[in-house]
């Protein structure tokens, strides 16, 4: 019994502590039965591993887009100070179990008892590693005690079941090779559609040939057709695209926070496609980047650790030698992935990201052993933007109440643009309200963006001989004299 002290009243009222009672029991015999939902990510990313696992058996769902309303009921169920990510998202698994108990009449009982939720978790300097609990508060609070939720720990790879040998997780490699292709494909997918939708002569044209390209690859992955000729077959859907590469457009990088700089909602206001609104072409952040990321965490822990050894024993040490494999055959297995699907599609001015290149850029700005969230990306992101002159404007999107993305985007990135001055950077935090505030200050920064991209394309001095073949994606403006005489090609600085 707790005593209550109320209007200097004393009160003798029970008080129940909250405990964060974990509920997993999901052996390999309920996957029969429980689908597992999921989302988050980029909304190309969500269709397709949704269609990638069900077409390996397993049931497996995405969660609509999270909106206004799914951060209403993050904020309503949540604890009070948490960011911006976490009442979007967990708000939107409360939204989602709520709609089918109170619209589809779907028992509470047997809610809990067909569905868990997956999320990824780990350690970092944030609240990453309290989502879960985050999860599970608000789910009791709104009536659904002991749903279950599992936390896909980004530290322990492909080895997330339980030790007892019957965890429902404890997937084959099959099912992380299928979840990661369907991110991989989805990502070059969207980076080419980013990059020719704002060129579309016909309003519309290239979201109808994105919905062609979803169907082919749910089709190739359902019916196990070859992936590369699934994406050979999206690259037909989107030359039928008709474009007009002489418009002119900044190219404006959207980076930051994870979650804040991939999702295509309400959690950061529809940056992306407000951004082509206001006459911008603009360049999303890759799921890969944080896969690679992991990746490259991982090697960079495994060397730390064995430095630290005894010297005397690191050449018998055969398990270093075979983790380190294992973590550059997987690096190898990716790149090589991301660059057949990338020839298939046509995409030809992508540079895979390159983490120890990156590493290497930011580690004179950034403590390279403080990782979770972005790590040191963010600040390469940048200063390579001004060194390969990659953009217009890049914009960082930091989420209200994120320790992590604030000390890098008002911290280390002040003394980037001191450094780098040429750098048209903008830091934006958003909130969740305040839409108004942030599209101001996007435009504001893109009117100057605007105005770099006008001096570049006029010093070309092009006539209506220029000649733009409709399948480069331009990069810069960059002049190019060609056979015929002095007509100017637009051509990619990267392909
Ligand atoms: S990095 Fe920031 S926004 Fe993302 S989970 Fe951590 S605290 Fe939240």
């Amino acid at each position: 019994m707790n005593m209550m002290i109320n209007d200097n009243k004393v009160s003798n009222e029970k008080i129940i502590h909250w405990r964060d009672n974990a509920n997993l029991g999901f052996s390999k015999k309920d996957r029969d039965t429980t689908t597992i939902l999921f989302g988050g990510a980029s909304l190309l990313a969500d269709e397709l591993v949704d269609a990638a696992v069900n077409s390996l058996g397993i049931k497996f769902k995405a969660l609509p887009n999270p909106d206004f309303e799914s951060f209403q009921m993050g904020k309503e169920y949540g604890n009070r100070g948490q960011c911006n990510p976490t009442y979007f998202n967990v708000g939107n698994l409360v939204k989602y179990l709520t709609k089918l108990r109170d619209e589809d009449g779907i028992p509470t009982d047997e809610i809990i008892k067909n569905n868990l939720f997956v999320t990824a978790g780990g350690c970092g300097p944030c609240r990453f590693g309290m989502y879960i609990t985050e999860y599970r508060k608000a789910l009791n609070d709104a009536g659904f005690p002991n749903f279950r939720i599992k936390n896909v720990d980004q530290s322990s790879g492909i080895y997330q079941g339980a030790a007892n040998g019957d965890d429902g997780f404890d997937f084959t490699p099959k099912f992380y090779i299928t979840l990661v292709k369907a991110f991989v494909l989805a990502d070059i997918l969207n980076i080419q559609a980013y990059k020719i939708r704002p060129y579309e002569v016909e309003k519309g044209s290239t979201d109808i040939a994105i919905v062609e390209c979803k169907a082919i690859l749910k089709d190739a992955f359902d019916n196990k057709k070859n992936l590369v000729l699934a994406m050979y077959r999206c690259r037909k859907a989107l030359e039928k695209v008709k474009l007009d590469r002489l418009k002119v457009k900044p190219k404006v990088i959207v980076m930051g926070e994870f979650w804040a700089a991939i999702t295509e909602g309400d959690g950061n206001y529809n940056l992306h496609r407000f951004l082509e609104q206001e006459g911008a072409e603009c360049i999303p952040q890759p799921l890969i980047s944080r896969l690679m990321l992991s990746i490259w965490e991982a090697e960079n822990e495994l060397t730390k650790r064995v430095n630290l050894e005894d010297s005397s024993k690191k050449s018998l040490d055969f398990s270093f030698l075979k983790k380190k494999l294992t973590i550059r055959s997987a690096k190898w297995a990716m790149k090589s992935h991301i660059r057949s699907y990338m020839a298939a599609l046509g995409l030809k001015d992508y540079e895979i990201p390159n983490m120890e290149a990156m590493a290497k850029t930011a580690q004179q700005y950034f403590p390279m052993d403080s990782n979770g969230g972005e790590a040191h990306l963010e600040v390469a992101h940048l200063i390579e933007s001004v060194e390969k002159n990659q953009a217009h404007l890049v914009i960082s999107v930091k989420p209200f109440g994120c320790m992590p993305s604030s000390s890098t985007s008002d911290g280390i990135q002040s003394l980037i643009v001191s450094k780098f001055p040429q750098a048209n950077f903008l830091s934006v935090e958003t909130s969740g309200e305040g839409a108004v505030n942030f599209y101001s200050r996007v435009q504001m920064a893109l009117f100057k963006a605007k105005q770099s991209a006008k001096d570049e394309f006029e010093a070309l001095n092009y006539d209506e001989n220029t000649v733009v073949p409709n399948h480069i994606n331009t990069f810069h403006f960059q002049p190019k004299t060609t056979k015929t005489g002095s007509a100017a090609v637009l051509v990619d600085s990267m392909s």
